[in-house]
């Protein structure tokens, strides 16, 4: 949480936008809790410690609930030559971020309570997001048993549980963890494309297949589909979603606004290196209509940071905390006519939703004052990153919207 914001504050003169919400007016904090919604013109409460005036902004500020990633690599312990878990609180503060899941794959993995325990601390001492560490399904990420979610302390802060790029091989196994997930009331994000030809579209097909049959076997699981990137995995899932399937999915922001063309340009292999690949222009066209339509519920990031001489070894990732609402509100709200409030909805209320937070990701008395100031008519520029990786595929890209703080 933005500092200021744990005394009393008022903004005023700005547009409160939630996924609820779109209406001029002012906000009050206090204790750093959201106190009132204060529509343009009426009375304004007096005597807060910090006032931010939104016409002192020019452009058009809009007030907005911090966003939620459910989905990050901060490669915090083991690769430091990355990303470190302050360079990455660092670059999420700076993209709009107030909360985050950051994934097990680190060195060593996440794979016990204790140690997602220890990463949250660490990042609680910061003090610049709140962050929750998956916990990977199986130990070490080895995929032959399961890990420590068996043995959940009781108050433990779990909010997701992942085996990242990995996925689970073994059925049985899943499903283990599927019950574990379940009983725990814990959801699961799934990485489809991971098993099978790396990139495949068929792999990423048949994984969804997968994940799909089995969920629909475990009583109170809350399944949920990383980064869809291809148009057949978004029928899978609408469908399964109509047939009353627990599932929540989400996209990230590069499969949302590119293509293979601009793999090629960044080149393939190396600096256009993702997973799931950037794909067809007619998926990414699948996926602005699945925006559109709810079958995608959430934005998230899937940051990944990388030195220059991993991406240049084929190491997969972009990073993308720090250029998320840019492309998204580019992309979805100018060019596919997303109202910004149904973008709020995608990139902090639907996320904090999936997590079970529901302190958080709308703009209501009570709820914590996780607030941010975007400018929507400002151009926004790729960098200067806070972030450790150059690996942006959006570098000189021109985009509109811009976080201010
Ligand atoms: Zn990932």
């Amino acid at each position: 949480m933005n500092s200021l914001l744990r005394k009393s504050a008022l903004f005023k003169n700005v547009l409160v936008v939630d996924e609820n919400t779109s209406m001029a007016g002012a906000v009050s904090v206090e204790n750093g809790l959201i106190a009132g919604i204060i529509p343009q013109g009426a009375r304004l409460p007096k005597g807060a410690a910090v006032v931010i005036d939104g016409s002192a902004f020019g452009g058009t500020p809009v007030l907005m609930p911090a966003f939620v990633d459910l989905h990050a690599h901060f490669r915090d312990p083991g690769f430091p030559e990355k990303e470190t878990l302050e360079s990455a609180c660092l670059a999420a503060a700076n993209g709009g971020y107030g909360t985050v899941v950051c994934m097990a794959n680190t060195r060593p993995v996440i794979d016990t309570f204790e140690a997602a325990a220890r990463l949250k601390k660490r990042a609680d001492d910061l003090g610049l997001i709140d962050l929750y560490p998956a916990l990977s399904l199986t130990r070490g990420m080895e995929g032959a048993s399961l890990s420590g979610i068996t043995a959940a302390p009781r108050g433990h802060a779990a909010r997701l549980l992942s085996e990242d790029g990995k996925d689970v091989a073994d059925d049985a196994l899943l499903l283990a963890a599927f019950n574990e997930a379940s009983r725990l009331g814990v959801p699961v994000s799934c990485h489809c494309e991971a098993l099978g030809a790396e990139g495949a579209r068929s792999a990423e097909n048949r994984g969804t297949r997968r994940v799909i049959d089995l969920a629909r076997r475990v009583k109170g699981l809350r399944c949920h589909i990383a980064h869809v990137s291809t148009r057949e995995a978004l029928s899978m899932i609408r469908k399964a979603k109509a047939e009353g399937v627990s599932l929540t999915c989400e996209a990230a922001p590069h499969h949302l606004a590119l293509t293979g063309e601009d793999a090629d340009h960044l080149g393939r292999g190396t600096w256009g290196q993702v997973n799931p690949p950037l794909r067809r222009e007619d998926d990414r066209r699948a996926l602005i209509r699945a925006v559109l339509d709810g079958t995608i519920d959430a934005i998230a990031t899937d940051h990944a940071p990388h030195a220059g001489a991993d991406k240049e070894a084929g190491a997969p990732g972009f990073i993308g905390l720090e250029t998320s609402f840019s492309v998204c509100f580019t992309e979805l709200v100018i060019k596919a006519r997303l109202p910004l409030s149904r973008l709020s909805g995608l990139m902090s209320a639907a996320p904090a939703r999936i997590l079970g937070m529901d302190d958080r990701g709308i703009i209501a008395p009570g709820l914590r004052a996780d607030l941010i100031m975007v400018d929507i008519q400002a151009p926004s520029t790729s960098g200067p990153f806070k972030s450790r990786g150059r690996n942006s595929p959006f570098q000189g890209r021109a985009l509109t919207g811009k976080v201010l703080f």
